[in-house]
């Protein structure tokens, strides 16, 4: 099954392909040795590449109750069992968790602190997960490569908020989203932003990538706070694009996001 790894001075930071569009994460701690799988949508993908990596797992994190992100975990557990952590909220409908979470608190995975950020919208429980010192975030259904997950039980406020506090980390955080959905959310961003001149060059890029096999994901803050729209509701020609150019942030972004659903 693909994969692409990411090496930085203290990580090294797998992306697995699972299921039809799905990604699970594998973060290595190098001080430590630690491994944390952040999402199990499919066990056999990440068995394979732990198996590959002489790697065991030190920690299972999990983003929010969907299947196509905790369906794998049993058959993961059996194997390779490990300590889950998840949102306190959510514990009635995740897996059995080792650690409940809530919004600001943070742990160890090794020498890498890691907090935890209530971004509730797609779902209401969403959790995720930032590591400064790589710096990775991952956002699963939240934030997504030139997108935001589909509003199932928050409200646009709620999402908006979410990614406002998304938005503040630093501009060259790796954003580990949950699925490949780069490509449409591309066309998307271009019927509302065409004159984007770092959307035009995104589009190219994506495009190019996916030709080759390549995945879109991860990827990073600064390109989506230039190209993601979701990102976008203060910019001026994206907003005269809506006409409204007096509306508030949140309104513009729920506009948004109505129109995506309807694209
Ligand atoms: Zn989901
Ligand atoms: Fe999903």
């Amino acid at each position: 099954m693909p994969s692409e790894t990411l090496e930085t001075e203290q990580h090294i930071l797998v992306t697995i392909a699972c299921l039809s569009d799905n990604y699970a994460f594998l973060l290595h701690d190098k001080a430590s040795g630690e491994v944390a799988l952040i999402d199990a949508p499919e066990a056999a993908p990440i068995k394979a590449e732990l198996a590959a990596r002489g790697w065991t797992l030190s920690q299972i994190w999990l983003t929010h109750h969907h299947y196509d992100h905790i369906d794998g975990l049993p058959d993961l557990l059996s194997e390779y069992p490990a300590p889950v952590y998840g949102a306190a909220t959510d514990a009635h409908r995740l897996p059995d968790l080792t650690v409940s979470l809530n919004d600001g608190d943070s742990f160890t995975l090794g020498q890498t602190t890691v907090n935890v950020i209530d971004v509730s919208g797609h779902t209401i429980g969403h959790i995720a997960f930032f590591a400064a010192s790589v710096p990775a975030a991952f956002t699963a259904d939240s934030l997504m490569a030139m997108g935001c997950g589909r509003l199932f039980e928050g409200t646009p406020q709620q999402m908006h908020e979410s990614l406002s506090k998304m938005d503040a980390w630093p501009n060259d955080t790796i954003i580990c989203s949950g699925h490949e959905y780069t490509s449409s959310n591309a066309k998307f961003a271009l019927s509302l932003d065409p004159d984007n001149g770092a959307l035009l060059a995104r589009v190219a890029d994506i495009s190019a990538a996916r030709a080759e096999g390549r995945f879109t994901v991860p990827s990073v803050l600064e390109l989506e706070r230039a190209t993601n729209p979701f990102l976008r509701s203060n910019d001026p020609a994206l907003r005269a694009n809506l006409g409204m150019l007096e509306a508030s942030d949140a309104d513009v972004f729920a506009a948004i996001r109505a129109r995506k659903d309807q694209f």
